[in-house]
């Protein structure tokens, strides 16, 4: 295949994969370059082990990385190519989503109008409300989950040429991101960069990438198990979820592909991580967040990354890998987007209350 640059793609190789796909699917570049696979090394005394991977999504662009920005090379690029001026979403106090949005919907000259719903209040999420705002986003207060759902529908319903990505963005379009993403994981195998991974560990909430991974690994013919640690209810995150947004996202692409035929890939749900709830933070997270900082070079958070490592550490010590090569999909921004001076003042009034008082990590 083609040799890359650091820097900007002409197109995904997924394009290149499957042509019927080029030209039919919306598409911009966001991701810069193929994200490095490395040995964890920073973290090998706490795991255990040094012979854990770790492909680097955190690094995945300059603007704001982690996992939303290989989704919306697709997502954003449908915004635009539908006339839309402003994009409606919405999220947790610490969303990184909502982050992603307000950040490359800037970039790409989107408005970006936020639903944020109430969880454990963080330093991770304070600076997720200020680095949103002083992105431009118009922040709307949510609280529970049926207030947000709302405020969110009538968002988009009285926002002329908006567009609406829900939650987790794990819609079909969107997941073609992470089919991609195996086919450069797969080059990277093929070009000796790392091993051919027997288990892929991710923290897994809409289960949007879990499915699409579990997906390309059967469509690459590999064996790999994709282990999606649990961080949201299992209402929402379960097999038969998975297994829907899989089989979707195969029909979506097979509509334009005919001869795309995987099966749904091998995938497990590690649930016992998630403790009382989306966000709220469990003593082996707490004792995790360090090593996520160690790993990575940012600030940590609870809800996705300390979680995931904490499940990564378990399932790098059942027997049946022991000695197997296991990869850690980094999904946390590696960059700490800005804050302006005077932040604070451009939330709006129901905002403040969460920056009283102490936070529980
Ligand atoms: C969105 C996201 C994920 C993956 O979530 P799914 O919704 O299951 O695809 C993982 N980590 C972070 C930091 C995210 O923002």
């Amino acid at each position: 295949m083609t040799a890359e640059a650091p820097g900007r793609r002409r197109q995904p190789r997924l394009f290149d994969a499957l042509p019927g796909l080029a030209g039919r699917v919306p598409w911009m570049p966001l991701v810069e370059g193929p994200t490095p696979v490395e040995r964890c090394e920073a973290i090998a005394p706490w795991l255990g082990r040094d012979d854990v991977w770790i492909k680097r999504d955190d690094r995945c662009s300059r603007v704001y990385g982690g996992n939303k920005v290989r989704r919306y090379e697709f997502v954003l690029a449908d915004a635009l190519e539908r006339g839309a001026k402003t994009v409606v979403t919405a999220g947790g106090l610490a969303s990184t989503q909502v982050m992603a949005t307000a950040l490359l919907g800037a970039r790409v000259g989107l408005g970006v109008q936020a639903v944020l719903f109430d969880q454990p209040v963080t330093q991770f999420a304070r600076r997720a409300m200020l680095a949103d705002v002083t992105a431009g986003a118009e922040l709307i207060h949510g609280g529970g989950y049926g207030p947000t759902a709302l405020r969110t529908a009538r968002a988009r319903l009285t926002t002329p040429s908006s567009y609406l990505i829900l939650p987790g963005a794990a819609e079909p379009l969107a997941n073609l991101g992470y089919l991609d993403a195996m086919l450069e994981l797969d080059e990277q195998v093929r070009a000796g960069q790392c091993p051919r991974p027997e288990a892929i560990v991710l923290p897994t909430g809409s289960s949007g990438t879990l499915a699409a991974l579990a997906l390309g690994a059967a469509w690459l013919g590999w064996s790999t198990e994709i282990v999606g640690v649990r961080i949201t209810t299992s209402l929402a995150c379960n097999r038969l979820t998975i297994g829907l947004i899989a089989a979707e996202t195969r029909r979506f692409v097979r509509r334009l592909a005919p001869g795309f035929r995987p099966g749904p890939g091998r995938f497990r749900l590690l649930h016992g991580v998630i403790g009382p709830g989306y966000g709220h933070p469990t003593p082996e997270a707490l004792e995790a967040l360090p090593w996520v900082e160690r790993l990575l070079r940012v600030p940590g958070e609870i809800t996705y990354t300390a979680k995931a490592l904490v499940g990564l550490r378990q399932l790098v010590h059942e027997p049946r890998y022991r000695g197997r090569p296991v990869l850690f999909w980094s999904t946390l921004s590696g960059v700490e987007p800005p804050i302006a001076e005077g932040a604070r003042a451009r939330l709006p009034r129901e905002f403040l209350r969460y920056f009283e008082g102490p936070t529980v990590a």
